[in-house]
């Protein structure tokens, strides 16, 4: 039987970079666009060879702004993935989009290269929030995407909304996820702003929400989405009944990924790598893929039983027991006794059955837990 595998396809174009955004992705002009897509195409080709004996089980056409590409662009990518990979039948095939680029024809196009989950970034409902942001659309517009694509025929769309804005109070939060929830995307994804050195919002002086209001926003937002019929299934992903993104699922459960484009992450046979940054050198892209992977690193079965613990504790189902026993031939007790008995005490981790999870008081302080997770050497 084949091993799954996941691809992810970077898309770096956007009309202007937001306020808060930290991606690789930046505007480029019609001709930049094809030569970068070419080059996509390419590696697409060259990498498949090494993935003979795997089947593809989602793709993720993230970016940036995949939007921004025509409708064809999208078909013949995807031929590049058929071409190249055995892709499963009921295969998971997301792709970005942003309001304000969509268009009827586009959306047509996409749903002739097979993809059959969109993810719309909207963020907020309030223009005064959108406009402080960067963004390039207003909620009107928003709100015209969401009825073009679910008239396209998308029956599975996510819908991505952000927290803790400069400015921004419970009220005006708990507004957004609401009007959202009404709409009845199948997933919403809702982070919290965080301010990365380097962007424009890193420069600012910023009246932003405190730990106490951030604290209340997080408790709301499980809230008012199960109320809805949304399920939480990771710390910042609410999903209904079976309608997980099976491609984040594959992150969180260190299930291989193969990503494709500049910057991009892998990984693939315990090894993980990153294309190189650099979108004129990756347009060159000789076909030689040791030329564009950069960082390479075996992982050591330390760092794998980390990887398992810091990026399964994300999940609201947390940790298999059982899996991590059959994947290192020891319990997970013998690795980590002493730091489960600890947070079990304080309340923040319960372990029931075959799983190992965070409460909702862990969730909430998830980050030192999951760094004391970290081995000693
Ligand atoms: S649309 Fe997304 S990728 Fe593009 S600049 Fe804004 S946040 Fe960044």
């Amino acid at each position: 039987m084949k091993k799954a595998l996941e691809l992810y396809l970077h898309i770096p174009f956007c009309i202007r970079k937001c306020e808060y955004c930290d991606f690789l992705s930046g505007p480029a002009d019609e001709r930049n666009r094809r030569t970068y897509l070419d080059a996509l195409l390419r590696e697409l080709a060259a990498v498949g060879p090494q993935a003979e004996d795997y089947e593809v089980t989602s793709v993720y056409i993230g970016g940036g702004t995949p939007s921004l590409l025509p409708g064809e662009w999208m078909e013949k990518l995807m031929a590049g993935v058929r071409e190249g990979y055995c892709l499963a039948k009921d295969a998971e095939i997301s792709m970005e989009a942003n309001p304000g680029t969509l268009t009827k024809e586009n959306l047509a196009g996409y749903r002739r290269a097979g993809i059959n989950r969109l993810s719309l970034g909207c963020q907020s409902t309030d223009d005064a929030e959108l406009k402080l942001l960067g963004r390039i659309h207003t909620w009107a517009q928003f709100q015209e995407s969401f009825r073009m694509a679910r008239e396209a025929g998308f029956i599975n769309l996510n819908v991505d909304l952000m927290s803790g804005l400069p400015g921004q109070h419970l009220a005006s939060w708990e507004e957004s996820l609401e009007t959202i929830a009404r709409m009845e995307p199948e997933h919403i994804s809702a982070y919290s702003l965080i301010i990365e050195e380097g962007t424009p919002f890193a420069e600012k002086t910023l009246e932003l929400p405190d730990e106490e209001e951030e604290r209340q926003m997080y408790e709301r937002t499980g809230e008012i989405l199960q109320s809805y019929g949304y399920q939480q299934y990771e710390i910042s992903n609410y999903a209904k009944p079976g309608k997980e993104c099976q491609h984040n699922l594959g992150y969180w459960t260190r299930r291989e990924y193969l990503g494709f484009g500049v910057g991009s992450a892998s990984l693939f046979q315990n090894q993980r790598f990153t294309n190189l940054r650099d979108r004129s050198a990756y347009a060159a892209f000789d076909g030689k893929v040791e030329s564009i992977r950069r960082d390479l690193e075996t992982l050591t079965v330390r760092e794998q039983m980390e990887e398992t613990m810091i990026l399964g504790l994300r999940l609201i189902r947390g940790v298999s027991r059982s899996e991590f026993q059959k994947n290192f031939g020891v319990s997970v007790g013998e690795i980590y006794g002493p730091m489960l008995e600890k947070y079990s005490r304080m309340g923040l981790l319960q372990i029931k059955g075959d799983r190992i999870a965070l409460t909702r008081a862990g969730i909430s302080v998830s980050n030192p837990i999951m760094a004391d997770f970290l081995l000693d050497e």
